[in-house]
């Protein structure tokens, strides 16, 4: 860990990881690329994977909107963006449930044994989430400290969803970090005042989360796992 990191942590009271989910903890983001460019590819908007791991995290109906602007020159009407959506989550559905993110497991043991709360703070509104969750991690996750689509006005890259965390938790921004995969969410982290941690674990180069301000990028989870015995030792406070 780098001086300027080491003293960033050492003024922690670390007490909580606010976890986001696709990318983060399921492996969800290869479907979700792989479901936009066959959906763009149907109307004729060339659009590739590294375009969708860009944007992870805006609105479905953001994402088409602009690709029409840049490509057609104008807004997509209500109708196709129902349609193309409508494809995408088709698509997505077909791949069936993503396996959790390789690593993960082992970072969630670290930040449990160490005593730490573990929340979710997920753009997703899927009505079965917390058992997915539960079926995947028993044990790991409870419903009182998870943020989802429903709870907020706002989503990523808004700092509201980890704002909301925060206060669900009765946090203090110096009592938690964020765990970010994606440039949105990775903005969200950052303007929420959180030390907000990125790990690259899917397309993306390492410039499109540092520039987004991550106060450190880790290539995988298992990197990260082993930094996570400095952020333990140096930022959380012996009572
Ligand atoms: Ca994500």
């Amino acid at each position: 860990m780098d001086g300027d990191l080491r003293k960033k942590v050492s003024d922690l009271n670390l007490k909580a990881v606010l976890f986001d989910m696709d990318g983060v903890i399921f492996n969800s983001m290869p479907f979700h690329a792989k479901a936009w460019v066959e959906a763009f590819a149907s109307v004729g908007i060339e659009f590739d994977e590294y375009n969708a791991y860009l944007r992870e995290g805006m609105t479905g109906y953001a994402t088409i909107h602009e690709m029409f602007i840049a490509q057609k020159g104008r807004m997509a009407t209500e109708a196709e963006c129902k349609k193309i959506y409508a494809y995408k989550c088709k698509v997505f559905d077909s791949f069936g449930p993503a396996e959790p993110i390789e690593g993960i497991r082992n970072v969630l043991k670290t930040v449990k044994d160490a005593g730490l709360e573990i929340f979710i703070v997920t753009g997703s509104g899927q009505q079965s989430l917390f058992d997915k969750l539960e079926h995947y991690f028993p044990g790991v996750f409870s419903e009182d400290r998870m943020v989802t689509a429903h709870d907020v006005k706002k989503g990523k890259p808004d700092p509201e969803p980890y704002l909301m965390a925060l206060a669900k938790g009765g946090l203090l921004f110096d009592e938690a970090i964020v765990v970010e995969n994606a440039p949105q969410g990775v903005t969200a982290g950052v303007s929420a005042g959180i030390l907000t941690v990125a790990v690259n674990t899917g397309i993306l180069k390492p410039e499109d989360l540092l520039e987004k301000g991550a106060d450190v990028l880790y290539n995988d989870m298992f990197e990260f796992n082993e930094a996570l015995s400095d952020f333990i030792e140096l930022g959380v406070k012996k009572m």
